[in-house]
């Protein structure tokens, strides 16, 4: 008899591992299938030569500890929930932005400060940068006061709408707009404009004029209100604390056990068979893996193979993680960096330099007297396919790629260079093989004007195969992957007969 359960999610990242512990925690049994022997996916941490580095995510929302001020702080709501504890460090700058012709900005905690560096920059838009953040707050005041469930559950939305109709009825205007057109009925100067872009892509991977005002609202108003808080031990402590949320109410996360097939039968998923043969059934499976894996290994059917028209496929990221001498780090220097230097290849690959120093706030995670950094670029895979990931001459390309960009970072640590004592890199091929991302992609993203309420919910069109993670509504993020794997659990509660409560 194969081992049947409530529940099966297929991958541990912080879409799946939310889901499964909040379902767990309302008493449906539940089993995470995890190919990799950790969990967190692009939200982890890894150990080499005695630092902590984050595999990916290190920008964290959420992390509000006062319920009083609003429902956006998803993860301490959702530790609270499962009895878990997570110490974290508050960031006083979410990024400190190194842009052309000496313009500078750290987008600081406190908003008055951003707005008052931004207008000394730009006296002639003081007015506009004042009403187009104003708009972004109005989108957070809305967000702020909805509860967090399921725009699929339709008692879900009779309560809000009763509970909240204006706020609703705004939330639904909002949604027709983007960030980059409502940037431009307050703004003119081409610099600024650029800047504005620069703070959608740099979590969206697009322009403002294709992200949506909904997004920015939350990015870049809830910085100013709940934070950029850093979890002591790194990121991977975020993805800890959820299995161990999970474990507690008794749940199982498989690792090392990778998923080849979603069984359906009669058009419904019934359970999944495992790269060994192992069957295990469910009444309803998750798929954390990207819609694009979801719907050509996982499902069978050439039918529901998500057409390539569909979304834009967000770039994949190159990344160099470095232990350096710590004498090379100024005090006072921020955790979170942008580099760009030349606005016509901000948004070409590798244009921006994403630049990270998470041991500036936590000590613990590189040797005493030692840094540990991150450095990412957009990248492709194409860019890496003539290589066999084993060979001499991949890993001679990827070292020189890494001191490419070492060297560019050095605008913002001169020195730099001289101060490496230890290189790790990553190619769009590892993410590939990690993370079971199609071509290491970001995610997908929508086009350029798509309402945000377009982006996949957590239904699919399996009956009982859902979808939560950053190919689902809203997107990227591990905010926004969490905000997606509340929403599939209330959804499968609901339907399994036991609703969630409200976070
Ligand atoms: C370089 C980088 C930097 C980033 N920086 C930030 C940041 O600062 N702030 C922020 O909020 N976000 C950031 N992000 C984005 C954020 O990390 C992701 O959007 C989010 O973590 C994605 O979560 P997920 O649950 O959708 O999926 P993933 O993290 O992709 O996890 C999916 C999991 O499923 C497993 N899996 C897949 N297929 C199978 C299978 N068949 N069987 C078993 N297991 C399977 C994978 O191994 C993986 O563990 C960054 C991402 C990257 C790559």
């Amino acid at each position: 008899m194969a081992e049947t359960v409530d529940v099966i999610v297929v991958g541990a990242g912080i879409g799946g591992l939310t889901a499964a512990a909040l379902l767990q925690e309302r008493g449906f049994s539940t089993i995470v299938f995890e190919k990799n022997r950790f969990p967190g996916g692009s939200c982890s941490s890894f150990r080499k030569g005695g630092y902590t580095f984050d595999a990916g995510a290190s920008v964290f929302y959420g992390f509000r500890d006062d319920d009083a001020k609003g429902t956006l702080n998803l993860h301490s709501r959702i530790f609270r929930k499962l009895g878990v504890e997570i110490e974290t460090i508050a960031d006083p700058v979410q990024i400190h932005y190194h842009l052309p012709a000496g313009f500078e900005v750290p987008a600081w905690f406190d908003r008055d400060r951003f707005l008052e560096s931004l207008s000394r920059r730009f006296p002639h838009e003081r007015t506009g940068i004042r009403k187009f953040y104003d708009e972004l707050e109005s989108v957070y005041a809305i967000l702020n006061a909805l509860p967090a469930g399921s725009l699929e559950d339709v008692m879900h939305l009779g309560i809000v709408g009763a509970r909240h109709p204006l706020k609703t009825a705004a939330l639904g205007v909002k949604t027709l707009f983007s960030m980059g057109k409502t940037a431009r009925r307050y703004i003119s100067d081409p610099e600024l404009l650029h800047f504005i872009d620069l703070e959608s892509y740099s979590w969206s991977v697009q322009d403002a004029i294709s992200t949506p005002l909904v997004n920015a609202g939350i990015c870049l108003a809830d910085r100013h209100h709940g934070g950029i808080n850093y979890p002591v031990g790194g990121s991977g402590a975020i993805p800890a604390a959820l299995v161990k949320g999970f474990e507690k109410f008794g749940g199982s996360v498989r690792f090392g056990s990778e998923v080849a097939k979603v069984i359906v039968e009669k058009g419904a998923a019934s359970g999944v068979r495992l790269s060994d043969g192992t069957e295990v059934r469910a009444r309803a499976v998750v798929s954390n893996a990207t819609a694009w894996d979801t719907f050509s290994k996982l499902v069978d059917d050439p039918r529901l193979r998500i057409p390539d028209e569909r979304f834009i496929k967000a770039p994949s990221w190159f990344q160099v993680w470095l232990g350096v001498d710590g004498a090379i780090v100024p005090p006072g220097f921020h955790m979170h960096h942008i580099i760009v230097g030349d606005w016509s290849k901000y948004d070409q690959l590798g244009g921006t330099i994403y630049f990270s120093a998470p041991s500036v706030l936590d000590p613990s995670l590189a040797p005493p007297g030692k840094h540990a950094l991150h450095l990412f670029v957009t990248a492709e895979t194409w860019q890496w396919e003539q290589f066999d990931y084993r060979g001499a001459e991949y890993k001679a390309a990827k070292e020189a790629f890494a001191r490419s960009l070492i060297a560019r970072a050095e605008s913002l640590l001169p020195g730099l260079r001289e101060a490496v004592e230890l290189t790790v890199t990553a190619t769009p091929q590892s993410h590939v093989r990690y993370l079971n991302r199609r071509d290491g992609s970001y995610g997908p993203l929508l086009k350029p004007g798509q309402n945000i309420l377009l982006k996949p919910q957590n239904r699919t069109p399996v009956k009982n195969l859902y979808a939560a993670g950053d190919s689902t509504f809203p997107g990227q993020g591990v905010i926004a992957v969490t905000y997606s794997g509340v929403s599939c659990a209330s959804y499968i509660a609901r339907q399994l007969g036991k609703p969630l409560d409200y976070l």
